[in-house]
């Protein structure tokens, strides 16, 4: 294998955890037994037949679900295909999300030893009453161990995430929320508002009026708590939702913000090389019947046309707070109404969001695009 142009992020779906949230919308499915073997074999095979095999991993990315499902032969036999066919470029970052609830020491130092570098846990809340809400199988004292065996095990770069905005979540509650988390002291921090997706529990229970969610006033107030606490203990906010101890930024996160090339494996992955953007087949079974049939895993694909390039690139450069490179293309008239009313600001060679218009990110970029 001769190793070919630029490093590239590599991304990796694992689609199982052991139940399904009530407000999740990700590809995701309770399932247990052959199945899960069968798709780990699946997407083995998926990687060592890439058409993208020989590019670097500057990045690598496991995602689902949950990784940590997986055993840990499983989760390191995928991770050993990815290295061989995309060798990773010095200090590259390697990151597997897990859920406190199916992890241990054993498994963390098997991740360690095999090369994972960084760990992204789904506290989601340090309240039993919001885990026991949300669908969570863990509770709150299972993030702290979790959190210890992860240091122990030697890793040195953790993200927790968070989620507000919960069903009858208050503003105190929040707020003892990141404390929790910052006695923990993770080198980077995920804070999440609660979105509603169709198709999922959460969505019709809040039709029918059941959830009983913050208030607008409420959700703001929260954000904001966000930004003060976590600016007093060190953390820069580098996107909407992202605060990291300096240097400690997600690399591979980046490089979708950034709009670079990345490759995908296993179900429903969705990958973007040579400005085509492919999906894998979703569900584990179909997708594994597809790679061993020789058959292609991808269900669709779109040529990204340089308006479509244009529109993700002003969608996402203004959620991180660089902000976004001033060009001849952004249309004047909007930029100044949106300038008028605070939300950005103009600065030399870039347009960043101000304070106030992080609450507008959306309406910022419908008027840009
Ligand atoms: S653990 Fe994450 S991916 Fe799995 S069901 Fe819950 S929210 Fe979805």
């Amino acid at each position: 294998m001769s190793l070919s142009r630029e490093p590239v992020a590599v991304y990796v779906h694992i689609p199982f955890c052991p139940s399904k949230c009530g407000y999740c919308d990700f590809n995701s499915y309770a399932m247990d037994g052959e199945i899960v073997e069968r798709t780990t074999r699946a997407t083995v095979q998926e990687i060592s037949r890439s058409p993208t095999a020989g590019r670097r991993a500057k990045t690598i990315f496991f995602g689902g679900g949950t990784p940590t499902f997986l055993s840990e032969r499983q989760l390191i036999s995928i991770l050993e295909a990815v290295v061989s066919v995309h060798p990773p470029t010095e200090g590259c970052e390697i990151t597997s999300e897990a859920n406190p609830g199916t992890v241990d020491t054993a498994k963390f130092r098997a991740m360690v030893g095999s090369g994972f570098n960084r760990l992204s846990l789904g506290a989601q809340s340090f309240l039993d009453s919001d885990l026991i809400a949300l669908g969570r199988i863990h509770r709150s004292d299972a993030i702290g161990r979790a959190v210890v065996a992860a240091r122990d095990a030697g890793f040195v770069n953790l993200n927790l995430d968070l989620m507000f905005a919960l069903p009858g979540q208050s503003l105190r509650g929040w707020r003892a929320n990141l404390d929790r988390a910052l006695a923990l002291a993770p080198e980077h921090l995920s804070l999440y508002c609660l979105t509603l997706e169709p198709n999922t529990d959460f969505y019709k229970r809040h039709l029918h009026g059941l959830l009983g969610l913050p208030d607008d006033d409420c959700q703001v107030s929260m954000y904001e708590e966000c930004l003060d606490r976590l600016s007093t203990y060190g953390y820069e906010q580098y996107e909407i939702s992202n605060f990291a101890q300096p240097g400690r930024e997600c690399r591979h996160n980046l490089c979708y913000w950034h709009g670079e090339e990345y490759a995908g494996y296993g179900p429903g992955a969705v990958g973007c090389i040579d400005r085509v953007r492919s999906t894998n087949l979703k569900h584990p079974r179909a997708y594994s019947e597809a790679v061993e049939a020789g058959l292609a895993t991808s269900y669709e694909s779109e040529t990204l046309t340089p308006e479509l390039i244009r529109m993700e690139r002003i969608m996402l450069g203004l959620r991180l707070n660089e902000g976004l490179p001033f060009t001849p293309d952004l249309p004047e008239g909007p930029l100044a109404r949106v300038e008028q009313r605070g939300w950005v600001r103009r600065e030399s060679d870039r347009i960043r969001l101000t304070d106030a218009g992080r609450h507008f990110c959306s309406e910022v970029a419908l008027e840009l695009v």
